[in-house]
């Protein structure tokens, strides 16, 4: 028999019921370091005191009115991102999956709008992961995301990870709209798409016309110590996906864009019931109001390396359980010898939560705002979860 809910996902046996900070207690009083944040998505900890007066004090006040009227809150939201960033234009969706929707139709309206609908190939790559929609799993390929779910939706080509010398082929074809990337993948394993790369994307997406479209859904809203990770490299894009860490654990996502590339976008192309409604937009500029200050990302760039570089260490006293540690800021992928798997059940064991990655890693995505305390009590857990490994093994 099925159970009630679709078993699409295999649960850990946790059953969280309370979280502070960088903690989680479970039904049973077990106490965990949160060093997954929910995937990215809790950027300011769980239960945090600004986040929660402003939910609970829009919440008293308009949940939810229709986008047929004026939101100021979803305009304030709108100017604020809008002054943080390269964009011009925002619309605001409730997920990532939504943002990849948008960013796709967005991308192709623009070259049907210049008289050249021809133009509405978007081009992806390797390792990518855009959402499940049907525009989502199209862009992110590969037989677990698109299996059995045929017809597929069309116009997708994808590039082998770091192949840019396919690229300087496939971009100059007449057919191509936009290369959508993340500029460090993160489903895949934390891969950054090196800085030299993503400079040469961005010429490349100049000299042709292609629109660029980055997908910061898991690396933006200060992750890697940038407000968003193309900072890094010193590019903009023409489009960006964004969701997770803008709502902190409230459902929001958003695609902004330049003038030029929102261009088709015109009355009635687009919408959405719930996205950029009050309640979400109230804690998304909560989230802005401390994430948006060059200070609170220095710190977090600061955290970053300082992680680093106890990972590193980490890596060298466990050389049979880790090989590697890899990206920027606090988005930090530690590349495992044995199964992944066996190192996120060990932390669970040793009471820290690390999340699984493609290509054999675990990640570490904690709150951007993790104190030093519980960094080095997540630390030694994970050590801790590592011994037993060796133990074991032993
Ligand atoms: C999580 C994620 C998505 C999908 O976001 P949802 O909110 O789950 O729909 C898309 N792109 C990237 C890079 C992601 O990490």
């Amino acid at each position: 028999m099925i159970p009630s809910l679709l078993p699409t996902y295999s649960r850990a046996p946790l059953r969280f019921v309370r979280g502070h900070g960088s903690w989680l207690e479970t039904e049973d009083g077990r106490r965990f370091v949160d060093l997954g944040a929910g995937i990215a998505v809790n950027i300011l900890g769980h239960a945090a005191p600004e986040l929660v007066s402003a939910l609970t004090d829009q919440a008293g006040k308009l949940w939810h009115v229709s986008n047929l009227y004026d939101i100021p809150l979803q305009q304030k939201l709108a100017d604020r991102l809008v002054e943080l960033t390269f964009a011009d234009t925002v619309f605001l969706t409730n997920s990532g999956t939504e943002s990849c929707e948008l960013a796709v139709k967005m991308a192709r309206k623009y070259w049907h709008e210049k008289g050249t609908p021809e133009r509405n190939v978007i081009l992806t790559f390797e390792g990518a992961f855009h959402g499940r929609s049907s525009a989502g799993i199209a862009a992110s390929g590969g037989e677990k995301m698109v299996g059995g779910f045929a017809p597929i939706l069309e116009g997708f080509r994808k590039l082998g990870f770091g192949d840019l010398d396919a690229l300087e082929t496939e971009i100059r074809k007449a057919d191509v709209a936009a290369l959508l990337i993340e500029p460090v993948q993160g489903e895949a394993g934390i891969r950054p798409v090196p800085e030299e790369d993503l400079k040469r994307l961005r010429a490349l997406c100049d000299e042709t016309g292609v629109l660029l479209i980055l997908d910061e859904v898991q690396s933006g809203v200060g992750r890697t110590g940038r407000l968003f990770a193309h900072e890094l490299a010193g590019i903009t894009p023409d489009i960006m996906m964004v969701a997770k860490g803008i709502g902190g654990g409230f459902p929001l996502g958003g695609v902004l864009a330049t003038a030029e590339a929102a261009s088709g976008m015109t009355l009635g192309t687009h919408g959405t019931t719930y996205g950029g409604n009050p309640l979400a937009c109230s804690v998304a500029l909560a989230v802005l109001d401390k994430v948006g200050e060059p200070a609170f990302l220095d710190a977090v760039a600061a955290k970053g390396e300082a992680l680093t570089k106890r990972l590193e260490a980490l890596v060298e006293a466990h050389p049979g359980v880790f090989t590697a540690v890899r990206g920027p800021g606090l988005m930090i992928g530690l590349v495992c010898t044995v199964p992944n798997t066996e190192v996120v059940a060990a932390c669970y064991d040793t009471g820290v939560i690390v999340i699984p990655a493609g290509n054999n890693v675990v990640r570490l995505l904690p709150a951007l705002n993790i104190g030093e305390d519980d960094l080095a009590e997540g630390l030694a857990r994970i050590d801790a979860a590592a011994k037993r490994i060796e133990e074991n093994a032993a």
